[in-house]
């Protein structure tokens, strides 16, 4: 996911990208991990413009991906998609701490680059990554698993629902599974 920085021009040009996850080790690592999974490779397109004193870079990413739903443990797959904007400035003018300055619109980023060719992957990974769910839902209106039998309550009911009220709540409040 690269361009040379001579082909940016003033004049907005569109970019496309597709590249498997296994292609951004950040990606790659999540993976590995097994609690979510990528079905399809990362498609990316990018609008580059150079302007002002930066190039911008205004970009939508999209994959496919497979979650584990984190209140009845289904899996469940949904697209993901981001929409971001990148500044890129030349030159290191940044302390190697301060490299990538957020700006105050969350999606906003600034990023410094140096030589004749701007990769676009490490930005493009951090958006799939801030994109994740960090509580992943097969549906709003998941009903989880019964806190007193363990059973996927989407599939109906499963008996327990006679206890109390109060039971009930107190069990929605401290959701775990009783062995
Ligand atoms: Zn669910
Ligand atoms: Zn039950």
């Amino acid at each position: 996911m690269k361009i040379r920085v001579d082909d940016i021009t003033d004049k907005p040009r569109l970019l496309t990208f597709e590249e498997p996850y296994d292609a951004f080790p950040a990606l790659a690592s999540i993976h590995k991990i097994g609690q979510s999974e990528f079905l399809s490779p990362i498609t990316v397109e990018l609008t580059v413009v150079r302007e002002y004193g930066h190039i911008r870079v205004k970009g939508e990413v999209s994959v496919g991906m497979r979650f584990a739903c984190s209140r009845c443990l289904a899996l469940f797959d949904s697209v993901l998609r981001s929409d971001f904007t990148v500044f890129y400035t030349e030159g290191n003018h940044f302390d190697s701490d301060e490299d990538e300055v957020e700006l105050a619109e969350e999606d906003l980023v600034s990023v410094s680059f140096e030589g004749e060719e701007i990769d676009f992957s490490h930005e493009v990974a951090e958006q799939v990554i801030m994109e994740m769910p960090l509580k992943p839902l097969c549906g709003d209106d998941c009903r989880g698993l019964c806190s007193t039998c363990g059973a996927d309550l989407n599939e109906g009911d499963c008996g327990c629902e006679s206890a109390s009220f109060n039971l009930k709540f107190n069990a929605l409040k401290n959701f775990k599974v009783e062995k």
